[in-house]
């Protein structure tokens, strides 16, 4: 099964609104304006790529750092005596330092989008400055009309190896192009040689434009790509919540925060009552329909952030609360259970009786000492007993107590 399939089968499901649905509306988008609409996934993609162009965009500081030392060379060897001080000075006491900065920023911290800004400055305050004084170097000296191409160089290396993406890009290039060009025109040089440079730097800025833009897109496909199989690994393909193995993952990190923050941890584990019944009265079908609506049913009630919800297999199915106080537990499950009815009438009304749950809780006021099996293994003990009691109950137990 493709992605697209995988994640198609899955519409409908309580997953929308979710992280899978939004990965799967910026895939059907396109993503032709290189933005995601979505801030969060926009935040997550830069830091992905932040900690994905750290080692290539040391690499193009470190080639422009070297380029820009060349050419200097050259031009000290060219120009002699007409060399210009001011370029040597702006080199050693500006550039050269502020290379270095950013290098070890992008070593020290190279997932943070920042080390790559600096990065970015960097280049730009080097390219500007080049910019503007290459022309007045061949002025100064009479040289032949070779005027802009280490600018070309470095307009290359801004698209590519900059770290920088499509827009940031595009900006910084054309403006150093811009002032280059401004510079160039307003020196006393041939306008033939304003033309020239002018029109390679147009069309070195067009050719990579296009190709920074295929890139980006390429970058931001593959990366929802990544996201919905990772999301897609992690959820059950009936229900679209999360399964078993990322419900305990969930229950070990609450775990942890909950004993940081001195807060509560509830887990439900709950069971549709003679679910074979639906089974064999309407065929896997409506038993799937009622597994669905119980997903739709928990996920209505899971109100804060933190609350996880997961099928744990065939008919059962578990909640997580954080910080919920044990006197609004009942609450809850009534909340739940009016939710479930309500959305599974229609099960109901075929089936001729109404379909009811089995709920076991396990309420942790602290969770020192807890851990995921003894909660776990407390909310199962809870539904056995309501399951032993007659169904279509809840039953909690206060931990640690029990533990
Ligand atoms: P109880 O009240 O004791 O829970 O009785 P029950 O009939 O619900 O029994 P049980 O929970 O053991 O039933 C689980 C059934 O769920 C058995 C299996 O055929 C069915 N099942 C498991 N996965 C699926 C599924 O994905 N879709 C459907 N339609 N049925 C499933
Ligand atoms: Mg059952």
């Amino acid at each position: 099964m493709s992605l697209s399939q995988a994640t198609a089968s899955l519409a409908g499901s309580p997953v929308a609104g979710t992280r899978l649905a939004a990965l799967q509306q910026e895939v059907s988008r396109g993503g032709t304006a290189l933005r995601f609409t979505e801030s969060a996934l926009e935040a997550d993609y830069q830091r992905d790529r932040a900690s994905g162009c750290a080692a290539q965009a040391r690499g193009g500081l470190l080639l422009s750092t070297l380029l820009t030392l060349i050419f200097q060379l050259l031009d000290h060897f060219a120009l002699g005596m007409h060399y210009p001080p001011q370029a040597t000075q702006l080199l050693l006491v500006v550039l050269s330092p502020l290379f270095l900065v950013a290098w070890f920023a992008m070593r020290w911290q190279p997932c943070k989008p920042w080390t790559v800004q600096i990065n970015i400055a960097a280049l730009v305050l080097a390219g500007l400055a080049f910019a503007w004084i290459t022309p007045h170097m061949v002025i100064t000296a009479d040289r032949p009309p070779y005027a802009s191409e280490s600018l070309l160089l470095y307009v290359a290396v801004i698209y590519f190896l900059s770290g920088a993406m499509f827009h940031a890009a595009t900006s910084i290039a054309l403006a150093m192009s811009l002032v280059f060009i401004v510079s160039v025109a307003l020196s006393p040089v041939d306008t033939q040689v304003v033309g020239y440079s002018s029109f390679f730097l147009v069309a070195i800025n067009l050719v990579c434009a296009i190709g920074r833009y295929m890139l980006d897109k390429t970058y931001r496909r593959n990366f929802l790509t990544r996201m919905i199989a990772v999301e897609l690994g992690e959820r059950d393909a009936l229900t679209g919540i999360y399964n078993r193995r990322v419900f305990e993952e969930r229950l070990e990190m609450l775990l942890r925060q909950a004993l940081r923050e001195k807060a509560s941890l509830t887990v439900l584990v709950l069971d549709i009552d003679h679910f074979k019944r639906i089974n064999d009265h309407g065929g896997h079908a409506l038993g799937d329909r009622a597994l669905r609506t119980l997903a739709q049913a928990l996920q209505d009630i899971a109100r804060r952030p933190l609350d996880s919800i997961a099928r744990l297999g065939g008919d059962e199915f578990a909640a997580l609360w954080m910080g919920l106080p044990s006197v609004e537990i009942e609450g809850r499950i009534a909340d739940l259970n009016r939710q479930f009815a309500e959305r599974s009438a229609s099960v109901a009304a075929l089936l001729g009786e109404p379909v009811t749950l089995s709920i076991g809780v396990a309420h942790a006021a602290s969770t020192q000492g807890c851990d995921v099996e003894s909660l776990l293994r407390a909310a199962d003990e809870a539904l056995y007993r309501a399951k032993a009691s007659g169904r279509a109950r809840g039953e909690i137990v206060n931990l640690p107590s029990a533990v």
